[in-house]
């Protein structure tokens, strides 16, 4: 077995027991592997190894490793900062999108989703605490912004992301994945259909599981210690 077929397999046992911890069915939980800054080959073995779902960061660095997977019938979710100049070739190339926090940046999405693919699935980023991050929308704004994505067409609002900051303490960690768990909560009562919570990642998916996640993010513990840039 390689490498990254152990790594899958400890992953899914890592996601299933913290599942298993707190109740839940581990089969509520997706486990999306975050393959930046690893090959195409990389990928293929995590395929090969039953992975399906793949994320990337970077679009210059995903568009020729999709041409290289084009055979594998892959889903693509992209989890990368979004540039207003870039949503085309996301709204072409990828099945989910984690990442938005702007209006803008969705309405571009929704007018350049291609008419013969399925509606792009969106998640809207949160701010959750980290003041140096300017990523993700206040908790104040996701109400807001969700009834206006919600009113576009070729677009799915599937749930919410975040990213904390790091930290070793794992009620640290749970305390910022509540809130997107009460944003969850107020965002069923205010009638939107929502069933992705995408939050949890190498350090800290124990704790993101226990706060109500369904997708977690992995890249470090699937794919091993990536190149720094
Ligand atoms: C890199 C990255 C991940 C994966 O992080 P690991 O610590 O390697 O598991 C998850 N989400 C986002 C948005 C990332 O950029």
């Amino acid at each position: 077995m390689t490498n990254i077929t152990n790594n899958l397999q400890s992953v899914r046992k890592r996601m299933a027991t913290a599942a298993n911890a707190c109740g839940r069915d581990p089969a509520e939980l997706t486990l999306v592997a975050v393959s930046k800054k690893n090959s195409a080959q990389a990928v293929r073995e995590a395929w090969q190894a039953g992975q399906r779902d793949f994320a990337e960061n970077f679009l210059q660095e995903a568009l020729p490793k999709q041409v290289e997977l084009a055979q594998l019938p892959l889903t693509w979710h992209f989890i990368g900062r979004i540039q207003s100049n870039k949503t085309r070739p996301i709204a072409e190339h990828f099945q989910w999108v984690h990442t938005v926090d702007r209006f803008k940046i969705a309405q571009r999405l929704s007018q350049q989703r291609p008419a013969d693919l399925p509606p792009l699935n969106l998640c809207i980023q949160v701010n959750v605490g980290d003041r140096d991050n300017k990523a993700g929308v206040e908790p104040a704004e996701v109400v807001e912004l969700a009834r206006q994505i919600s009113a576009l067409p070729r677009l799915v609002l599937r749930g919410l992301m975040c990213m904390p900051p790091e930290s070793d303490d794992i009620d640290t960690q749970r305390g910022y994945f509540r809130i997107l768990g009460q944003l969850r909560q107020l965002l069923l009562q205010h009638g939107f259909q929502i069933d992705t919570l995408s939050m949890g990642m190498s350090g800290d998916l124990e704790a993101a599981v226990a706060e109500g996640a369904t997708m977690l993010r992995i890249g470090t513990a699937v794919f091993g210690q990536r190149q720094a840039t």
